[in-house]
């Protein structure tokens, strides 16, 4: 892989159909022109936002980064060039130290030009996670063990690297594609951190119904935050909502720091005690006591031997359903946020984080955006979003 200004991503590829919007990134098709356009691949570009400044041969904290004024350079660029300069760090970390993974998107090239960075990535077709679960015919504990253990070989690997991902959420697992055995593929590492690199403007952004006590509290994040995620994301996975929620974002964070949530919801009597006990783990306040990436591989649950085979409470997917919608729009207000005026975004997005509470005006703003961003959102409603 090489990044020289001179090689241009248009003498290489065809840009294609626009994939998705990220807060900070477009990802659309390309099409390789080299082999007739068999090699498909998905194209993030990082926009730039700040002044120019990749800090593509540079690492974070090192000795040898250019300084100025007694602060490293990566340190004094804006936030969205220090995002940049994460997500590209994590990837060359990637490619250096990870095996290729089945679990771990792949990083195939990367080109500068004067729009930003584009990522050139392995591309999947096969959708997000939760909107893949909610197209199944049939649903069972089973299913949701298969996607733990596909979300745990992928931890396994960026941990052994002492990469930390710290914005592990359902929207960051893509299918390969859409065959019924596709594999899952944990991807966007713009919030992730190697080693025990923390960078506070960083965790701003990462989505609150997902973070770590620790994380929250802005102590020492680690391999073990993710695992939480893990937690999360499997607790949805059996429920359709949550284990965290709360009229206000305050005390939903309040209940995240001492870890209380319940299995009392009604449809948790059909779920495995085995389930249920994983969760509970995986959800220690402590990080100590939750199990590793290498432990969810062993564990009976994870592995199939407890997972009920049986079809999940169809009143569970419907939720899931509710949810992802609800997801889908704060997503889109966010990158609607994002793509809007310097000066109001930090403040708006601030507000955004973890709440529906949106003024008129921004709602006024996501009316207008909300087409063009949120291209997929046919099943969400902006009146789901308000609720
Ligand atoms: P966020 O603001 O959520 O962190 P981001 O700027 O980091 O977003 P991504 O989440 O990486 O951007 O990508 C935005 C969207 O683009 C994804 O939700 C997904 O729909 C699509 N996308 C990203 N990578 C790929 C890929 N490799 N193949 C197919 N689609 C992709």
């Amino acid at each position: 892989m090489s990044t020289t200004e001179s090689r241009r991503l248009s003498d290489d590829y065809e840009v294609a159909d626009v994939l998705g919007r990220g807060g900070f990134s477009i990802v659309r098709r390309g099409v390789s022109k080299s082999d007739e356009g068999k090699t498909q691949v998905a194209i993030k570009t990082l926009r730039r936002l700040g002044p120019a400044m990749t800090g593509m041969g540079m690492q974070q904290g090192s000795k040898d980064a250019p300084s100025s004024g007694g602060l490293p350079l990566w340190k004094q660029v804006s936030i969205s060039d220090a995002l940049l300069t994460n997500e590209i760090l994590v990837m060359r970390r990637i490619v250096e130290n990870v095996a290729p993974h089945p679990n771990v998107i792949s990083l195939h090239d990367v080109y500068e030009d004067a729009h930003g960075v584009h990522l050139v990535l392995e591309l999947c077709s096969g959708g997000e996670l939760f909107d893949r679960i909610i197209g199944r015919e049939r649903y069972s504990e089973f299913d949701a063990a298969a996607v733990v253990r596909q979300i745990a070989g992928g931890l396994k690997a960026l941990h052994k690297a002492n990469i930390i991902h710290r914005d592990l959420k359902p929207e960051n697992c893509l299918f390969s594609d859409r065959k019924e055995d596709s594999t899952l593929k944990i991807m966007d590492f713009g919030l992730s951190s190697v080693e025990d690199f923390s960078d506070p403007v960083v965790a701003l952004f990462g989505s609150v119904d997902y973070v770590s006590p620790e994380a929250l509290s802005r102590q020492e994040v680690s391999t073990a935050s993710d695992m939480w995620s893990v937690g999360v994301i499997l607790y949805i996975l059996l429920s359709g909502c949550p284990p965290f929620h709360a009229a206000t974002n305050q005390e939903k964070q309040q209940r995240i720091l001492q870890g209380e949530f319940s299995f009392q919801e009604h449809t948790w009597k059909t779920i495995t005690s085995s389930a249920k006990d994983l969760i509970s783990s995986l959800l220690s306040v402590e990080p100590y006591k939750r199990p590793t990436a290498s432990d969810l591989l062993m564990h009976p649950w994870v592995i199939g031997d407890c997972a009920k085979q049986d079809r999940i409470d169809a009143e569970v997917v419907s939720k899931l359903q509710r949810f992802n919608a609800r997801r889908k729009l704060r997503a889109a207000a966010i990158a609607s946020v994002l793509s809007s005026k310097v000066a109001l975004r930090t403040k708006r997005l601030r507000s955004l984080l973890g709440t529906h509470d949106l003024s008129s005006e921004e709602l006024d703003n996501l009316r207008q955006h909300f087409a063009r961003i949120c291209a997929d959102g046919e099943n969400a409603t902006l009146t789901e979003f308000e609720q």
